[in-house]
């Protein structure tokens, strides 16, 4: 199904070699095989981009632009990671077979950190997102300013939130407010980051801090992003503090609106589901972390609720990649196993849970999610090679098929952040000695502690 037989006659197709890391455009992409959560089907076409938006989808080149051969890829929307700790790749591998591991394993740990650490701990993750083809990511951590800048240097797009907590957590205290408003009023990132409000989880912010939160957030009409009955362990210190579950505890705070992202939502009944669908709360769930920390949530009953979901890979204690292409294969085929049919919750279903839902959470109605006119021109370029061809059923083969080693272009705002699978805004091995260094920093730190 590539598409060299569609393009107009008139447009001689340059090699997409040619085209260089940062162009302003306009130019198109042509013959690539288009997939996104949309209406439209997938099929060969062509997208223009200029100064980063997506200016025009067709089956054919505009002949006034210059015109690249993309037959050899499927292109479809930058993939959003809705809840990550990218700060926290310094716990890869180690979460397995932890018990009550947010409580004991990962606060103690956490206490070592500094706000210099933030930016190079952060990067190993983000390029691992990079590399499968993630966009943007929802960031909540402490002294998240870093994890900006680290998302900013790599060329990327975040939503950061500073975590804010006053009964746990590892900075718990009034300082997690204070360094929230903080950086919010000295912000100082490109329009390719946005800020939510982040508390940390209903069993570690008290009434009046949520209270606070939920008020903050909806009075700027700002993104507010928690852990919310992520546990069954945050499931009974609520219930024990408040004689109520997290999700009305959450509710009655004024924490849950359209722009709330709740993330996990392992222990939640059929009562906390309708609360969550009465709000028009997006569940955030991130499978491979879930299972590896407790078990999955109901997503056959949030999904028959009508609760849209945005996929997310959490931190790397509990998921060792940031790889939402294999997140959403996971989702989908867990779908399947709680009974949900491909009729009921089809592949454009789980693509939208790994872009456009997410999307829809920066905020700016230019960043879609999805490859129609007036987007951001984010996009991931999925070589068809030969092992996923032959491409009769494209979104069956982004998902089933490709891996992330078939992600070989990444391009934000219609600037390539990764190319050749190389990322193009900082060196490699420089990213890698600064992310090596902070590690061995804080490892020192936690022997010293
Ligand atoms: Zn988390």
């Amino acid at each position: 199904m590539t598409g060299r037989s569609m393009t107009s006659a008139t447009n001689k197709l340059l090699p997409l070699k040619d085209l260089g890391n940062q162009p302003k455009g306009p130019y198109t992409l042509a013959s690539a095989v288009l997939v996104d959560a949309g209406p439209e089907e997938a099929g060969v076409g062509c997208l223009t981009i200029e100064n980063g938006r997506i200016i025009a989808r067709s089956k054919v080149p505009d002949p006034r632009y210059p015109t690249y051969d993309c037959s050899d890829f499927i292109i479809c929307p930058g993939l959003v990671n809705a809840h990550t700790h990218c700060a926290m790749g310094f716990f890869r591998g180690l979460g397995h077979g932890k018990t009550d591991m947010i409580e004991n394993f990962l606060f103690p740990a956490e206490k070592a950190l500094t706000p210099e650490l933030l930016e190079d701990l952060s990067l190993s993750y983000i390029a691992a997102g990079i590399r499968a083809g993630v966009t943007m990511f929802s960031d909540h951590y402490y002294f998240v300013e870093g994890v900006g800048r680290a998302i900013e240097k790599l060329g990327a797009r975040g939503i950061i939130g500073e975590t804010v907590a006053d009964l746990g957590g590892a900075f718990p205290g009034a300082e997690s407010t204070k360094r929230m408003h903080t950086m919010l009023e000295r912000w100082k990132f490109s329009d390719r980051i946005a800020p939510s409000v982040a508390p940390h989880a209903a069993d570690t912010v008290s009434k009046k801090l949520l209270t606070e939160l939920g008020a903050f957030a909806a009075n700027n009409k700002m993104h507010l992003h928690m852990h919310l009955a992520q546990t069954t362990g945050e499931l009974q210190r609520v219930q024990k503090r408040e004689h109520i579950s997290p999700v009305r505890y959450a509710a009655n705070c004024g924490a849950l609106s359209e722009r709330t992202l709740a993330v996990h939502l392992i222990a939640c009944d059929d009562d906390d589901i309708k609360i969550l669908k009465d709000h028009n709360v997006t569940a955030g769930i991130c499978p491979v972390s879930e299972i590896v920390y407790e078990r999955l949530p109901a997503v056959d009953r949030l999904f028959r609720a009508g609760i849209t979901t945005a996929l997310g890979t959490d931190c790397a204690a509990s998921n060792d990649t940031s790889d939402i292409l294999a997140e959403m294969r996971i989702f989908s085929l867990l779908m399947r196993d709680r009974g949900v049919s491909l009729e009921d919750y089809s592949f454009k279903d789980t693509l939208a849970a790994g872009t456009v839902n997410g999307a829809n959470l920066f905020g700016k109605s230019h960043v879609t999610g999805l490859l129609k006119t007036g987007s951001a021109a984010d996009l991931v370029l999925v070589n068809l090679a030969v092992d996923i061809l032959p491409a009769s059923n494209p979104l069956a083969n982004l998902l089933y098929s490709a891996n992330a080693g078939h992600v070989d272009h990444v391009l934000v705002e219609g600037r390539f952040i990764l190319r050749d699978r190389k990322l193009t805004m900082a060196g490699e091995s420089d990213v890698k000695l600064s992310y090596v260094k902070a590690v061995e920093t804080i490892k020192k730190r936690l022997q010293k502690a």
